[in-house]
């Protein structure tokens, strides 16, 4: 027994015992509204596939001709021989998009804020963090080596504090943009503000804005119109509303030249396939030209909030297509996403670390590919298992 002295199964029975032990449920289907599972349909209501992307025909075909013409793997990294002009063209359809000078992708948004934060900073810095930051953004300010502190949830006054007392010689300020287990937005132009009082960097990874908010999907910074000079470092996924996978940052020239010579999870990984690239370029154009997509959304989470208030839920306070139901003790919510599942809806309980202890909730999730009659059946499905 070679792994004996690591207690591998004490800790899974703590786990199973604490209710907080994860599995994993294998979908025999495309991303889509409708999952197979086990055999049988049912409502997703739990991807982040916000736009309907993942399974359109234009980002699939896109995809398939891209194979056809670079094959398969990318062969090496970006520096070596894995960076293709189907990468270059999409980085600079990124860059148009974000109104940044450039783009850079990365292969995962866990890897690009692993990457941005330690390239920037080290042991003589300081990174401020939201405390309901995504987990990639703590482990990358934890990785860097810097002086790592997190502010109270979207508390400028509480940051600025902070970063008084402190006397590091650079500060880089990380925020989410939208908050993935909440759905709230970031205070963008408060952090803006303590940033220039400050001369702090910021950095605001919006995994979930991007494509969602603003009008042509430009994300939380659209949103509250923050420029380059604003929001210095704009951190993007493309496994969200893109429907595709990997990252990218954008920014300035220099940034992002940074970024080539220093950043180690750019640096030290095989490209992303080409025909992701290539299938990334479909989507964008969809995100840009369909407005229909964020309109939709925005229909059916007015639809699902008047619902919930009319059966005395208490949704958390968001107007994104992420709407969690609070729930409390990770039990509770466990047995209420089995109780939805059996009624047919997939609703996934989120509970710590994932979020604070005593704050395990049913995070429900909308896509514009939904119509109103599905947002009916959750709001069904909720009041029968609410009793
Ligand atoms: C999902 C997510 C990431 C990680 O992106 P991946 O491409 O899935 O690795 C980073 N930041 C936030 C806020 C996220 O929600």
């Amino acid at each position: 027994m070679s792994l004996s002295a690591f207690s591998l199964s004490t800790t899974l029975n703590h786990l199973k015992q604490q209710d907080l032990y994860r599995s994993r449920r294998v979908i025999d289907s495309p991303q889509g509204i409708e999952l197979i599972l086990n055999g049988k349909k049912v409502l997703n209501f739990c991807s982040n596939d916000y736009l309907g992307l993942a399974n359109h025909p234009n980002v699939i075909a896109a995809f398939k001709q891209a194979v056809d013409k670079y094959g398969v793997g990318s062969g090496a990294a970006h520096l070596i021989c894995g960076h293709s002009t189907a990468h270059h063209a999409l980085e600079e359809e990124l860059a148009a998009f974000t109104g940044r000078d450039r783009a850079l992708l990365f292969s995962t948004g866990y890897m690009a804020n692993m990457g941005v934060i330690s390239a920037l900073l080290d042991k003589n810095d300081l990174v401020l963090e939201d405390k309901l930051n995504h987990a990639s953004l703590l482990d990358g300010g934890l990785l860097s080596g810097a002086i790592f502190k997190r502010y109270l949830h979207a508390d400028s006054e509480n940051l600025q504090a902070k970063i008084s007392q402190s006397t590091a010689k650079k500060t880089l300020i990380v925020s989410d943009g939208v908050f993935s287990m909440d759905g709230d937005l970031a205070p963008l132009a408060e952090l803006i503000a303590v940033a220039n009082n400050s001369q702090a960097g910021l950095m605001i990874d919006d995994a979930h804005g991007l494509g969602v908010l603003g009008k042509t999907g430009g994300g939380v910074v659209e949103h509250f119109s923050c420029s380059q000079n604003d929001a210095p470092i704009l951190v993007g996924t493309l496994g969200k509303a893109f429907g595709t996978a990997g990252a990218f940052v954008a920014g300035s020239e220099e940034l992002i030249e940074i970024l080539i010579q220093k950043s180690r999870t750019y640096i030290y990984t095989t490209a992303m396939p080409a025909a992701i690239a290539e299938a990334t370029r479909a989507s964008l154009q969809l995100i840009i030209a369909e407005d229909w997509r964020r309109e939709k959304l925005t229909a059916l989470v007015k639809q699902f909030r008047a619902g919930a208030a009319q059966l005395g839920l208490v949704l958390m306070d968001s107007d994104t297509p992420i709407q969690p139901l609070l729930i409390g003790e990770s039990q509770q919510a466990m047995l209420l996403s089995q109780k939805l599942l059996e009624l047919g809806c997939l609703v996934s309980a989120i509970r710590p670390p994932t979020v604070p202890q005593g704050k395990a909730r049913l995070r429900v999730t909308f896509s514009a590919n939904h119509q109103a009659s599905d947002v009916d059946f959750l709001l069904s499905a909720l009041e029968k298992v609410a009793k």
